[in-house]
């Protein structure tokens, strides 16, 4: 499908949680963040059924992101059921890779082809930092198992900021390099500020080559990730949250005041 500025959108990215096993600085807020109601999550069949709807109309890329996906109860199914919609010719997911030792063979067979895993540093006392708690032993033990498991590629997302020095992204280059990983380059971003970019080697943050659209893991469908625009698919129904997305869909993002990284998904 096309959209108003003549855009192909062909990939959807479903958060299927707000909740996380980490909490990182540039994503969960300081406080406890309001999560939330159980009744509020979509159901398995609702995510399939947008799925579905969505693949009808054009979408042959699907990820899922977060929160975190993995802690997300029965994900091995919710992939399977995806995997079987036909349409979907990619899918892949986002993860911190916490719980993937456990989760990259079951995924895989369920119908995950590849994945991406954050990490932006790949020192353990600043992983420890960064993420407020987590342990950097878990992740790498994730990225072995992924590697096993045949879920390929593997692309690792780094976080920098803007100006800051680069030695962790370096750092994790040179461990990307040693296990034949690859690494994509994410600017912080700021979406209460607008604050978003193109960075050299990295992905996202150009609105004329945008191909997305997301739901939300409370029925959602977002035009953009730096807009407050949001079609709510229990409401509307899905065709028409859909296509109410995809009509509205910004030339360009501008603010979002209603959502953190953790509940839209990154
Ligand atoms: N929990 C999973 C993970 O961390 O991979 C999936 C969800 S997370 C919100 C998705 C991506 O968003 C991660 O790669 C994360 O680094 C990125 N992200 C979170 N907050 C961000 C921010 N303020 N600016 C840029 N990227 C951010
Ligand atoms: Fe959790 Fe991912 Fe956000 Fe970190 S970036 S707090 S791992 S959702």
């Amino acid at each position: 499908m096309l959209d108003r500025f003549n855009r192909k959108i062909n990939y959807l990215r479903i958060s299927v949680t707000d909740r996380c096993n980490l909490r990182c600085r540039y994503c969960m807020p300081d406080n406890d963040p309001l999560m939330l109601n159980h009744e509020d999550i979509l159901r398995f069949e609702e995510i399939q059924q947008v799925v579905a709807v969505a693949a009808s109309l054009g979408i042959s890329k699907v990820r899922l992101t977060g929160g975190e996906p993995l802690v997300r109860k029965d994900i091995t199914d919710l992939v399977a059921m995806i995997a079987s919609v036909p349409g979907v010719q990619d899918l892949s997911m986002t993860t911190n890779a916490v719980l993937l030792d456990r989760f990259a063979l079951p995924l895989k067979k369920a119908g995950l082809q590849r994945i991406n895993v954050s990490l932006d540093t790949v020192d353990p006392e600043k992983f420890h930092d960064i993420t407020r708690g987590g342990g950097l032993h878990k992740v790498f033990r994730g990225i072995q198992a992924a590697e096993a498991a045949g879920l390929h590629p593997i692309k690792i997302n780094c976080v920098v900021k803007r100006g800051a020095e680069r030695k962790d992204a370096d750092g994790v280059a040179a461990y990307c390099h040693q296990h034949g990983l690859e690494i994509r380059y994410i600017q912080q971003m700021d979406l209460e500020r607008g604050d978003f970019a193109v960075v050299e080697g990295g992905s996202g943050g150009d609105c004329a080559s945008c191909n997305r659209l997301r739901l939300t893991s409370d029925g959602k469908i977002k035009p953009c990730l730096f807009s407050d625009l949001g079609y709510d698919i229990r409401e509307l129904g899905i065709q028409h949250a859909l296509e109410k997305a995809l009509g509205n869909k910004p030339e360009k993002g501008s603010v979002n005041q209603q959502n953190l990284f953790h509940n839209i998904g990154g």
